[in-house]
C-alpha cells in the first residue's frame, strides 16, 4: 500500500502565511503505522484501539495489548500518540459478547458506554496503555462518544485509579497522559465550554458528529444525500467547538473524514484548527493544498459560510456541486 501513495510530506505543515499545522495519522492497525512513519506523520491523532478487538475471538488480555499499544509509542518516539479507548458497538459488533440483539444498536450499549459497564475489560485497557505509555513523550487516552461531564469525569477517575493500584503493584508507566475526549456527539455541544475546562484536549469526529447531528446513519446508502457535512449546523458546530478549545488553551483536532476533504480544509483552519489528523495516504495532498492558503483569506471564507443557513448555498460556496 505504501508504494501506491504519491510522496512524502516535506518537513512540517505552515500555511502560506506562515501558520503551523500539525497533521497527525489515524491509524486502525498497527501494520499501518509503516505508511505513517514512511509518509512522515507528526504523531498519531487517533489509534483505532477497538481493531484488534474486533478480529478475535475472545478479549486480548492487558499483556497482549500492552504489546500492541508498546509498538505504538516506541515507533513515534518524541511524537504524540493518542491512543482512543473502545470504541464498539454500533457498526463495530464484538463476536464473542453476546450483547443481545439491540434495535437501534447506534444509540444502544456502545463505545464509552460498554467500557464503563464492562470495567474489568476498561481497565485492563487503561492499565495496558498506561504501562505501554512508560517514558513516552506526549502520551494521549481519549474517551469516544461522551455525551457528559458525569461520564467524562467517570471514565478519567477510572485512570486515576488504575495509576494507584499500578503504583501499588510497583509496575512503572505514564503518570501524566493526556486525558481528553471524542467531540461527536450533538448533546456535548451545549456544555462545549465547560468540557473544555477539564479535558486536555479534543477531538472532533465529523462522522459521528454528522450522522448523530442530522440524524442520518452514516452507512445508509439510503439516506447517503441527507448525510451533509456542509450542513449549516454543523458547520456552525465546528467552529464553536473550535472556540471553546481555543479560549480554553486546549489543542483541537478534527479526526473524523471532513480532515481530508479539500472542500472543507480553508473552513476547518479559518474557524482556528491547527490539527489534522487523518489517514496517512491522504497527507501529501493536504500538506500542499495546506501550503497554498492564506489564513486571512480562510478566516474571511469561514466566517462567510458561518453566516449562511441554506444547505443548497452553503454547498455551492464550497465548490461541492
Ligand atoms: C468519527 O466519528 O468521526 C471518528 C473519527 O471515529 P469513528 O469513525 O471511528 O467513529
Ligand atoms: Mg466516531
Amino acid at each position: 500500500a505504501a508504494d501506491a501513495v504519491s510522496g512524502v510530506l516535506d518537513g512540517e505543515t505552515h500555511t502560506s502565511d506562515g501558520v503551523r499545522i500539525r497533521l497527525l495519522a489515524n491509524i486502525n492497525l498497527l501494520s499501518e503505522m509503516a505508511l505513517a512513519l514512511k509518509i512522515g506523520a507528526e504523531g498519531i491523532g487517533l489509534y483505532r484501539s477497538e481493531f484488534p478487538f474486533l478480529i478475535r475471538s475472545s478479549f486480548p488480555s492487558e499483556a497482549e495489548q500492552y504489546q500492541v499499544y508498546r509498538r505504538l509509542f516506541e515507533d513515534m518516539p518524541g511524537k504524540t500518540v493518542t491512543v482512543r479507548t473502545l470504541d464498539v458497538g454500533g457498526e463495530k459488533v464484538l463476536s464473542h459478547v453476546d450483547s443481545g440483539t439491540e434495535v437501534n444498536p447506534e444509540l444502544g450499549l456502545r463505545s464509552i458506554r460498554f467500557s464503563l459497564l464492562h470495567r474489568d475489560v476498561f481497565e485492563a485497557q487503561i492499565r495496558a496503555i498506561l504501562r505501554a505509555a512508560e517514558g513516552a513523550f506526549a502520551p494521549r487516552i481519549m474517551f469516544p462518544m461522551i455525551s457528559g461531564l458525569d461520564e467524562f469525569r467517570e471514565a478519567r477517575s477510572i485512570v486515576y485509579a488504575c495509576m494507584e493500584s499500578l503504583k501499588e503493584e510497583g509496575l512503572g508507566f505514564h503518570e501524566n497522559p493526556e486525558i481528553g475526549m471524542m467531540v461527536e456527539l450533538p448533546a456535548a455541544l451545549g456544555i462545549i465550554e465547560d468540557f473544555a475546562k477539564e479535558a486536555d484536549f479534543f477531538s472532533i469526529g465529523t462522522n459521528d458528529l454528522v450522522q448523530y447531528m442530522l440524524a442520518v446513519d452514516r452507512s445508509n446508502p439510503k439516506v447517503a444525500h441527507y448525510y451533509q457535512p456542509w450542513h449549516p449546523s454543523v458547520l456552525r458546530s465546528l467552529a464553536r467547538i473550535a472556540d471553546a478549545g481555543r479560549k480554553a488553551g486546549i489543542d483541537v483536532s478534527v479526526c473524523g473524514e471532513m480532515g481530508h476533504e479539500s472542500a472543507f480544509i480553508p473552513f476547518l483552519l479559518g474557524i482556528g484548527i491547527r490539527t489534522l489528523s487523518l489517514d496517512p495516504q491522504f497527507m501529501p495532498a493536504v500538506q500542499q493544498q495546506i501550503q497554498k492558503i492564506d489564513l486571512q483569506k480562510a478566516e474571511s471564507h469561514a466566517a462567510e459560510l458561518l453566516g449562511m443557513a441554506s444547505t443548497k448555498a452553503l454547498s455551492e460556496a464550497l465548490g461541492l456541486v
